[in-house]
């Protein structure tokens, strides 16, 4: 018999969210635009969502862009499209707090709060997210290691929040060619060490739409909780992100994807009735 005088790792943790309990050995799918702009556009591809089979519905209505003149979201007008997809659908909703000002007026539609890859050092937020009790989606820092994406969850934790699920989206490395370097082995460390859900986002590492399949089903093989992936239904007119969207008439091909590689590991994707 081996002994070790390592720490045994914390038990793992189950998130409820929207009725699905993320990191219950199920897969949790998160799809949908980058950004939501017009209330038909939201609809049509939450339907999309639904029908193809996913778990939850994504898009921005707050967007964290490099350029103050990009298009920053549509704001209060995009959470009431969001109201509309939730209203129509029955998926729970994922979007990103950039201000804790607007607070508020997101929970009233979110079902799960991100707290974005661009913020996840501001502390104000963290606190803030904390003590509203909800949900939140935290991806780790562009550049953040997984000791500070830990310390940046474990603020949420210390305001009595536990319900928090964390999202590997790529981190920066010496490497251009594609937009982040998807880091795979984080995923089961961040379940050892923090106890908590950990789902990955292969679209805003990849940058461009034929890498997000592949990257996806490593992401399962790895043994993550969930995906996050952007589609849209024209993604060359999308104001943000557009390369990297899957075309929505792909999402159930995808979909069909991901249930395959889960059942190769006795997995399912979990999905709305
Ligand atoms: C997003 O999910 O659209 C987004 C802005 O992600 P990230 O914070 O990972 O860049
Ligand atoms: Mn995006």
């Amino acid at each position: 018999m081996t002994t070790s005088n390592a720490a045994s790792p914390p038990p793992r943790s189950i998130v409820e969210a929207a009725g699905h309990a993320v990191g219950a050995g199920t897969l949790t799918i998160i799809a949908g635009p980058c950004s939501v702009v017009t209330t038909d556009q939201t609809v049509r591809v939450a339907q999309i969502v639904k029908d193809a089979g996913a778990t939850m519905f994504r898009g921005g209505a707050y967007k964290p862009r490099t350029d103050p003149r990009s298009f920053q979201g549509m704001r209060k007008d995009g959470l009431a499209m969001l109201q509309e997809a939730k209203q129509q659908t029955g998926l729970g909703i994922v979007t990103e707090l950039l201000d804790v000002r607007d607070l508020e007026d997101v929970l009233g539609v979110a079902d799960v709060i991100q707290i974005g890859a661009r913020n996840m050092h501001n502390t104000a937020l963290l606190k803030a997210v904390g003590q509203a009790g909800c949900v939140v989606l935290l991806k780790r820092g562009l550049a953040a290691t997984i000791d500070e994406t830990i310390g940046a969850a474990d603020y949420i934790r210390c305001e009595g929040n536990e319900r928090v699920i964390l999202c590997e989206r790529g981190i920066r490395t010496f490497e251009t060619t594609y937009r982040f370097t998807l880091d795979l082995i984080a995923v089961p460390i961040l379940q050892e060490r923090s106890g908590l859900p950990v789902i990955v986002d292969p679209s805003h590492a990849a940058g461009r739409r034929g890498l997000v399949t592949r990257l996806s089903k490593a992401a399962i093989a790895v043994g993550a909780d969930g995906l996050m992936v952007e589609v849209d239904e024209r993604p060359e007119q999308a104001l943000s992100d557009g390369p990297q969207q899957l075309r929505s008439e792909h999402l159930a091909a995808y979909m069909d994807e991901m249930r395959h590689a889960a059942s190769a590991e006795d997995r399912r994707v979990s999905r709305v009735a």
